[in-house]
């Protein structure tokens, strides 16, 4: 993708396609002037951020700096500009595995668009765990997807280093911060902050709960009562209704999803992961040699674009949008009609 300049007036922001860290955080899909390429930037006020946040964010920007992987989404540069931190990310045209159950696959998306999905996952966390990191932060708004169907794991703010004075602790006690919405996907180790701690394998679990999670979209009916967080999954810019979405009926997805069914490696795939014990859930380097990848015939590349119809990637674009309008890929997308979620339940 190249190298991209540290300089605000490089980047025409076109419109606003998410949001995050308690909405400290816009992501904007942005044009490069110098080359024409659209980008993503994230842009964080930093004037409303506390210093512990600040200090936070500096350890995502640091592990950006040290990791390489076609799994995991790159930093292509980070700069400050004014009072806003940003920073330049290749734009994933078909959003997040979050944007596409709440846009189009509402009942879930079919098995073998999973598959392709957690494959991708999982190639990020057997990279990320073998760094000594464990993530903390697996859920489906970051999982991204090109254009081209590669998969990208995203989400680097709450990871978290095993390595102590050179030497890597078998266990992590630290209870990571500013990621309420991620509650409902952690394991339940994490949750218990207890002496015995967790490690890698929580990842794990929240892998399990993001296959659980693409398969019937189950946080629609996930209460914050319940949960004691609102994970969001289907709210604000890219998932209201408006990214990706075609008009059409789900009709790529499996069906609805208690009229679906499984295959058995599947179950057992899922049931691994979300085992109570982690002494008893594989590692990512295991679960990618799992049967129920066996499905997987053709790269990413060939296959995902065609699962994912009839949604398409963002190809069009329209620079006279308004820079913070949450609405305006729905203009992006004129022409398509959009999906009602106006009664989904959290
Ligand atoms: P949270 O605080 O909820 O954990 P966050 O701060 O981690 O959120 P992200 O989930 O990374 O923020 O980004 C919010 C959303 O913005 C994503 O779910 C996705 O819809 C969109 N997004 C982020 N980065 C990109 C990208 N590179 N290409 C396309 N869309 C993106």
């Amino acid at each position: 993708m190249g190298s991209f300049l540290p300089d605000s007036s490089s980047y025409e922001l076109l419109t606003v396609i998410g949001r995050g860290l308690d909405d400290l955080m816009t992501v904007n899909l942005a044009r490069y002037r110098p080359t024409g390429i659209h980008v993503a930037i994230r842009r964080i006020d930093l004037e409303s951020c506390t210093n512990d946040m600040v200090t936070y964010l500096q350890g995502e920007l640091h592990v950006s700096k040290l990791f390489h992987h076609p799994s995991i989404l790159p930093y292509k540069s980070v700069f400050i500009a004014e009072n806003e931190l940003w920073v330049i990310t290749p734009f994933m045209a078909y959003g997040s595995a979050r944007d596409l159950i709440c846009t189009h696959f509402t009942d879930g998306m079919s098995e073998l668009t999973i598959s392709y999905i957690l494959l991708g996952m999982l190639k990020a966390l057997q990279y990320i765990h073998h760094m000594g990191y464990v993530h903390r932060s697996v859920k489906a708004s970051h999982v991204l997807i090109s254009a081209d169907g590669q998969v990208c794991m995203s989400g680097l703010r709450s990871i978290f280093s095993l390595i102590r004075h050179g030497q890597r602790a078998k266990v992590v006690h630290d209870f990571p911060q500013y990621s309420v919405k991620v509650l409902p996907w952690l394991s339940p180790e994490v949750l218990q902050q207890n002496l015995q701690g967790y490690d890698s394998r929580s990842d794990i679990y929240s892998l399990g709960i993001t296959a659980f999670i693409l398969i019937k979209n189950y946080e629609l009916s996930m209460k914050p009562s319940r949960s004691g967080a609102d994970s969001g999954i289907c709210e604000g810019p890219g998932a209201g209704g408006v990214r990706h979405s075609n008009g059409e009926p789900s009709s790529s997805s499996g069906g609805h999803p208690y009229n679906r069914t499984f295959s058995p490696h599947f179950h057992a795939f899922v049931e691994l992961c979300l085992q109570r014990d982690p002494e008893k859930r594989p590692s990512a380097t295991t679960l990618i040699n799992h049967p129920f990848f066996k499905q997987i015939k053709r790269q990413p590349s060939e296959a995902l674009p065609e699962l994912l119809r009839p949604v398409s990637p963002i190809t069009s674009f329209d620079s006279s949008q308004p820079q913070d309008s949450p609405s305006g890929l729905a203009s992006l997308e004129s022409g398509l009609s959009h999906l009602e979620v106006d009664d989904w339940d959290f």
